[in-house]
């Protein structure tokens, strides 16, 4: 068969590229090697984790603060097998979307694992191992990620673990150790300690989410350690970790370079992941991995250096979050069809799915620091919010950095009930260029969390936030 352009991987970058260059008249068609589509964020990684969250957040809700409203439960009760059944339905239909949306489009959905022959030639190898080859004037490899793997620690998917396996344990944990105190870190511990884990986070930073804004893990750390009752070990080195039965046990060192432990059920290790390059046959065109970080070189137009192969998504440099791969897939369709896309990194947000929420975007005060721009902050704290007092909600802040020149919005940082949907607005504005003050005289509807941004604002702007 000879396609346009062929897709090397269904996650967010692989899918959403194959469905713009289906809408631009281009002849596409997907590889997987997995037995379904939509990649690590469907199968293991955004859905089934958001899933969870939710699942999780409805039991403690109910178990911790349901009697302040006047409603009291008794025999509460978690029952693992229907909520990872729930979850995994939530899945189910979610790449049936998948599917659904590849008919409609006329895209060839192919199961196997793909690799390069030559640069226009790409065979496919099914689970049997029977062969077939396909060629294409345009290939995108969004082959994602894999959990990064600590040497001296080897993960045996049964107590020592990765994200995958904590989406489907069948108990909750009394022990629950964690290596890493970033994304997966805290979202999975805040899923097994509001079902009433014992959590301890091991860190080798000194702060928890250290690549946020520096207030944002501070808040979040001090919040998850009184609503969760989570356990912090910053500034630790993991050494190694042995299963013993149904035991685990954890080694660090200590900031003082002491030698410490910990004994729980399970131990996640949740220290970032690694492009997944393998089988790719990547070797075959002459493509050499970046030495940081096993990337698949790319240039600004998402090229790599071989003329017509393109990468997206994990696989490449860059922040590894499905929206920007799902927007890189854009970019290089529209790319291929001769159009001039254009990308705004520095407008990606991040958010955390704790609670409370954690999102950002643009610069993080250390960066404005780092580069030296003269910046202004103005921050609003959620207890001084009246729809954060009705929900129960007061936890976390907003801060708005804007430049102290031209009152430009270079990054908005915030904490708190449904950050997660209100960093969305601050993206708009930053995508405008708005000035602080512009968003300051913006009517925001009351009462309602977004009001926050605006108090921020006001407070960046002249310092003349209303309510605080
Ligand atoms: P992937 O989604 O990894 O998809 C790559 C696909 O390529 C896979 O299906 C793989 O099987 C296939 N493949 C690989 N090699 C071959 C081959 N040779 N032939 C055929 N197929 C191949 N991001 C967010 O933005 N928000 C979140 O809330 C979020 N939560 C997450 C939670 C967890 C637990 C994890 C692990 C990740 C989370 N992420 C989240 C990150 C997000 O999942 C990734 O950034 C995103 O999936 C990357 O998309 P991708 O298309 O580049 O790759
Ligand atoms: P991460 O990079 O977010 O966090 C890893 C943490 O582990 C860091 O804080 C790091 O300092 C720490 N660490 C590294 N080595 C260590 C060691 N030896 N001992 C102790 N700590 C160590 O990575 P992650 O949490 O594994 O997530 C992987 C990727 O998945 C991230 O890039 C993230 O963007 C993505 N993800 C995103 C979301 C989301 O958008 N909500 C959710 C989950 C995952």
């Amino acid at each position: 068969m000879q396609y346009d352009v062929i897709v090397i991987g269904s996650g967010p970058g692989g899918y959403v590229a194959a469905i713009r260059c289906a809408q631009l008249g281009l002849k596409t068609a997907v590889i997987e090697k997995y037995k379904t589509l939509g990649g690590t964020c469907l199968n293991v990684g955004c859905i089934p984790s958001k899933a969870l969250l939710d699942s999780s957040e409805h039991y403690h809700n109910a178990a911790k603060h349901f009697s302040a409203h006047g409603i009291n439960l008794s025999n509460l009760q978690v029952d693992m097998k229907q909520m990872i059944a729930r979850k995994d339905d939530v899945i189910g239909q979610n790449v049936a979307g998948i599917e659904f949306l590849f008919k409609k489009n006329k895209i060839d959905s192919l199961n196997g694992v793909g690799s390069f022959v030559d640069k226009n030639t790409i065979k496919i190898t099914k689970e049997g191992g029977e062969t077939t080859q396909i060629t294409s004037k345009n290939i995108i490899i969004a082959t994602g990620s894999k959990p990064t793997a600590l040497p001296f620690l080897p993960v045996d998917k049964k107590r020592i673990i990765t994200s995958t396996e904590a989406l489907t344990l069948t108990e909750v944990p009394n022990h629950l150790i964690i290596i890493g105190g970033g994304v997966i870190g805290l979202e999975l511990g805040s899923v097994y300690a509001r079902l009433g884990s014992k959590v301890s986070v091991v860190e080798y930073e000194k702060s928890i989410i250290p690549t946020m804004d520096g207030a944002l893990g501070k808040e979040l750390q001090r919040v998850l350690k009184k609503t969760l009752g989570m356990e912090f070990y910053m500034g630790h080195k993991v050494t190694g970790a042995t299963a013993k039965g149904k035991k685990v046990t954890v080694t660090a060192e200590n900031p003082k370079g002491e030698s410490v432990k910990w004994e729980g059920d399970h131990c996640i290790v949740a220290v970032g992941r690694t492009a997944y390059t393998e089988g790719l046959g990547l070797e075959n065109i002459g493509i050499t991995l970046e030495e940081r970080g096993k990337k698949v070189p790319v240039n600004e137009h998402l090229e790599t250096p071989i003329q017509g192969v393109y990468a997206i998504g994990d696989a490449i440099k860059g922040a590894m979050l499905a929206h920007k791969a799902e927007d890189e897939g854009v970019f290089v369709a529209e790319r291929i069809a001769g159009q001039k896309p254009h990308i705004d990194y520095n407008l990606i947000p991040g958010v955390v799915y704790t609670w409370p929420e954690v999102a950002s975007v643009g610069k993080t005060e250390e960066q404005l620091k780092a580069e030296g721009l003269k910046y202004k902050t103005g921050a609003f704290p959620f207890k001084a919010s009246g729809r954060a007092k009705a929900s129960g909600d007061t936890d976390g802040f907003v801060k708005v950095l804007a430049s102290a020149d031209t009152d430009e919005v270079l990054g908005v940082h915030m904490i708190g009930p449904r950050a997660a949907d209100m960093i969305a607005e601050a993206t708009i504005a930053m995508e405008y260029r708005a000035s602080a003050e512009d968003i300051a005289r913006i009517c925001h509807a009351h009462p309602t969390y977004t009001e926050a941004f605006r108090e921020a604002a006001l407070a960046a702007t002249a310092n003349r936030a209303i309510h605080m």
